[in-house]
């Protein structure tokens, strides 16, 4: 065993067009998902459809080099209507980095069988029996803001406005 390095993690992201952008190459999973996600902020910005960690052992010939680490897609998020909605289909997990958003869908850390979603600016968190039920909630919230024109509403008026769907147990 030497000092040298023996593989290299690569993030990259997909734009629309089908334009691929490297972000780099580095020596550990940490930075490259450090990277991909400061990258991924940025995606307010730009029209993004994928991005990935992938892992490059050196020194090996074709593609067995190359190992997909993880991958998500980005869709139009179901809250802000921003194409800012990352979603990691191999982990049943999506975020959204658009600012003043961040809409997420999780599965339960407790019980695998649920899958939780939330949008933190007014503490929305609901639990639901699929990703599909996760995200039809957050469409239906979504849907409610914007038939208010509530989309900079202030969070008390927001809190009201949901609040009857938040007595649920
Ligand atoms: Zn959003």
């Amino acid at each position: 065993m030497g000092e040298s390095i023996s593989r290299v993690f690569v993030p990259s992201v997909t734009e629309e067009d089908g334009n691929t952008l490297s972000l780099g190459c580095f020596s550990t999973e940490e930075v490259a998902w450090q990277v991909l996600r400061t990258f991924l902020n940025k995606s307010e910005q730009m029209l993004l459809t994928k991005c990935s960690v992938v892992v490059w052992d050196i020194d090996i010939v074709g593609e067995e080099a190359m190992t997909v680490l993880s991958s998500m897609e980005c869709k139009d998020c179901p809250v802000c209507s921003r194409r800012t909605f990352w979603i990691d289909t191999d982990n049943f997990s999506a975020l959204c980095h658009g600012t003043a958003c961040s809409a997420w869908i999780e599965e339960n850390t407790v019980d695998p069988e649920i899958i939780d979603c939330g949008w933190p600016t007014i503490r929305f968190l609901k639990q639901n029996k699929s990703i599909d039920e996760a995200v039809e909630a957050l469409f239906k919230l979504g849907d409610k803001l914007k038939s208010a024109g509530a989309e900079r509403m202030a969070k008390e008026n927001a809190e009201n406005l949901i609040g009857e769907n938040n007595t649920e147990e």
